[in-house]
C-alpha cells in the first residue's frame, strides 16, 4: 500500500513512519509513506502556496496550480492511486471507509492548510474526508490518522490478523473489554469465564460484552451492526432487566 502525501510539512510524516505498527509495516515495505512538498510544484520565486480570497474575506486560500500539479505528476509515476483531500466538509472517516481505502493499492492524500483550498481543487480529488466534525489547522493530522487506520487492515501489517477483525466497529459493534494479568488487582477480579479455558463460553461471554457495551456507549451504532437472532434475544433480554448496566 503505497500513501503519497502532499503537503507544507513533509517533516510531519518522518517519524510517525518509524514507530509501532506503522514504523514495522514501512520498514518490512508492506507500506510505504512518502511526504512530498507542495512547495515543489510551485513555479515562483517565492514558491507560493497561498493567495488572497477573490471577494474579501479574512485569511489565505490554498492555490489550485501547486495543488493540481502535484497531484498530476504524482499520478503520472508509480501505479494508479485515488486522491483523497482532507476537509473538514468531507465524508465521515470510519471504518468501512478505512476498508474501502485499503483496497485502493495507492492514496494521494492532499493536505489543506490556511483557510481551505480553491473550490477548484475538488475536481481533481476521488474522495473528500473529514475525520471528524472540528477544525484543524491542517491536512496533516487527518492524513496521519488515515494512514494508521488504513495501515493496519493490509494483509501481513498485524502479527495476527483476526485481531482487526475483532477490533471495535469492524462488525459495526465495539471491541468487548480485555484483561491481562494479575487476576485480581484491588479487589477488582478478572472475569471468571476468561480463566475457565472454554473457548466457546467465552467467545459467547466477548459477543455478549460486545453487545452490551456498544448499547451503553454507541447505541447508534446498533441499528447497523452484524446482529444475529441470538444476539436480538440477548438484547431484549438485557433491556427487560434494566438496560445494559445490569449484570
Ligand atoms: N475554512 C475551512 C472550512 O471551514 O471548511 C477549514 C480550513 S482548515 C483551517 C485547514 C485545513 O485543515 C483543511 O483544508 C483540511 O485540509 C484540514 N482539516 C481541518 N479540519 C479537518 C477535519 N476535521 N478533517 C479533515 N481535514 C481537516
Amino acid at each position: 500500500m503505497v500513501f503519497d502525501i502532499l503537503t507544507l510539512f513533509p517533516e510531519f510524516f518522518s517519524s510517525t513512519v518509524r514507530h509501532g505498527v506503522v514504523g514495522r509495516a514501512a520498514a518490512s515495505g508492506l507500506i510505504e509513506v512518502n511526504a512530498r512538498s507542495l512547495r515543489d510544484y510551485t513555479e515562483d520565486r517565492h514558491r507560493t502556496t497561498d493567495d488572497y480570497p477573490y471577494g474579501g474575506g479574512h485569511g489565505m486560500v490554498m492555490k489550485v496550480e501547486p495543488v493540481v500539479k502535484g497531484i498530476e505528476a504524482l499520478k503520472g509515476s508509480g501505479g494508479p492511486a485515488n486522491v483523497v483531500l482532507t476537509t473538514p466538509q468531507g465524508r465521515l472517516f470510519s471504518q468501512p471507509l478505512a476498508e474501502e481505502l485499503a483496497s485502493k493499492g495507492r492514496l494521494i492524500i492532499v493536505c489543506g492548510r490556511y483557510e481551505g483550498y480553491d473550490e477548484r481543487i475538488r475536481e481533481f480529488a476521488d474522495y473528500e474526508i473529514s475525520i471528524g466534525d472540528y477544525v484543524l489547522s491542517g491536512g496533516e493530522i487527518p492524513a496521519l490518522v488515515m494512514i494508521d487506520a488504513v495501515s493496519r487492515l493490509v494483509p501481513g501489517v498485524l502479527g495476527e490478523p483476526e485481531s482487526a477483525k475483532s477490533d471495535s466497529f469492524s462488525r459495526g459493534l465495539l471491541e468487548y473489554p480485555q484483561y491481562t494479568r494479575p487476576e485480581e488487582f484491588r479487589g477488582m477480579r478478572v472475569p471468571e469465564v476468561l480463566l475457565s479455558g472454554n473457548h466457546a463460553e467465552i467467545e459467547k461471554w466477548r459477543r455478549k460484552e460486545s453487545i452490551r457495551r456498544t448499547c451503553l456507549r454507541r447505541p447508534d451504532l446498533l441499528e447497523k451492526a452484524d446482529i444475529a437472532n441470538g444476539d436480538r434475544a440477548f438484547l431484549e433480554e438485557m433491556i427487560k432487566k434494566g438496560g445494559p448496566g445490569s449484570s
